[in-house]
């Protein structure tokens, strides 16, 4: 599943130890994976009640208590499911009114659906360094990447951490340019106090398996302005005309969240503190057990910055004495899955002549990239699983 998933491998299965392996002393210890969602609460149950009621597709009490929540967990007036964090991202573009030959501002430093998204209405996403103090699109680099054509900035909160969204904002403002959040991987982390998805003009969000909540698949967007939300709203439902069933005055798609999903999704939010706050406590295992090893960085976290940890994030720096392949290779032997930072979008096949052609150089990125581990990072760790980690790290030293 792990070359296939599109971010990760959630729901690695564990198979049960056969005999001959559990009497055997050096048997292969139990396998972390890196991600793995936490279903322990209501989850199955709300799931059994929708399949129960019949309301198994697009309408239904689940979506409306999801949608209404959200909204207001996410300090927005209006928040919209839908299928995956991808589709939130191609629903706002396009609610945004993205043309073709349009501009985007995005990191490079993501994952490629922020870029792709761009490409699904004929924009083109024009990369932006990232901020070493953030590892988050950098305010004081967008600037000389503005043109003519440019609409827009997607400011992804990388890993759980906030973009400097004041600085960001405020150049869009100088610019007139819109602003969409991607918080896929950050739900509930906080810039100065203001939670994200109240930060922009609409933010979008991931609940594929491995991100911070779940329903197998699914997105949502959240929005304050009224006008762009009906946009989105008829946008996503086929373009149908509110006020009219049946009759379509736009060309619209089937971006539609299902109610089961969404049942999953109310039974997450119920256990939204404790998912969060478990997964602030692994984090702070990690910190305090790898503090001051040499060759390790962490990622920093902006005075203002409250994260929700999604990966936890390590640079494995030359000081290390092994290779970040090296490193991974050795956990993988320990049965312990880690993945690598993503691959700067800038330098991948569907990107990179439009980059090079506009010179485009991003040495934050690059070298980020190059260093960067993820971590196991998921509620139902342990901190004996935390401790086995943190031991494959140190072992691969020597
Ligand atoms: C996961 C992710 C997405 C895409 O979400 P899906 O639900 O997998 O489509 C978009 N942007 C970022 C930054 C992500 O991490």
């Amino acid at each position: 599943m792990s070359s296939l998933a599109p971010a990760g491998s959630p729901n690695t299965p564990v198979p049960a130890p056969s005999r001959a392996q559990v009497q055997t002393p050096e048997a292969t210890p139990r396998r972390i994976p890196v991600a793995a969602p936490d279903l322990s609460g209501n989850e199955e149950r709300y799931a059994v009640e929708a399949i129960r009621s019949s309301w198994i597709s697009s309408s239904g009490a689940f979506l409306d208590r999801f949608e209404r929540e959200f909204a207001a967990l996410c300090d927005s007036q209006s928040a919209l499911g839908v299928s995956n964090g991808t589709v939130a991202l191609h629903l706002a573009l396009m609610a945004l009114d993205v043309r073709p030959g349009d501009e985007v501002l995005v990191p490079s430093l993501t994952y490629i659906a922020t870029a792709n998204a761009c490409r699904y209405v004929g924009a083109e996403p024009v990369f932006v360094d990232v901020d070493p103090a953030t590892w988050c699109i950098d305010p004081a680099k967008l600037e000389a990447a503005v043109t003519r054509r440019t609409r827009g900035i997607i400011a992804v909160h990388l890993y759980g951490h906030p973009a400097d969204m004041d600085a960001i904002n405020r150049l869009a403002a100088v610019h007139g340019l819109w602003v969409i959040e991607d918080a896929a991987e950050a739900h509930f982390a906080t810039y100065k106090g203001r939670v994200a998805g109240s930060l922009a003009r609409c933010a979008t969000f991931s609940f594929y398996g491995n991100k911070i909540l779940t329903c197998g698949e699914g997105g949502a967007v959240t929005v304050s302005d009224p006008q762009l939300a009906l946009r989105m709203r008829t946008l996503r439902g086929q373009g149908v005309d509110p006020a009219r069933r049946y009759y379509f005055p736009v060309t619209g798609y089937n971006f539609r969240m299902t109610n089961l999903a969404a049942a999953i999704l109310c039974a997450q939010l119920e256990r939204r503190e404790q998912i969060v706050a478990k997964r602030r406590q692994v984090y702070a295992w990690y910190r305090e057990r790898l503090a001051g090893a040499p060759g390790v960085g962490f990622q920093p976290i902006a005075p203002w910055a409250q994260i929700t940890p999604w990966l936890m994030c390590l640079q494995i720096t030359p000081e290390f004495g092994r290779s970040r392949q090296e490193v991974m290779a050795h956990m993988e032997s320990q049965n312990i899955e880690t993945r690598p930072f993503f691959i700067p979008l800038h330098t991948l096949p569907p990107f990179r002549a439009e980059s090079r052609a506009r010179n485009e150089h991003l040495p934050v990125t690059d070298r980020l990239a190059q260093w960067g581990i993820n971590l196991p990072t998921y509620p139902g760790m342990t901190e004996g699983d935390v401790d086995r980690v943190c031991a494959a790290l140190a072992s691969a030293r020597r």
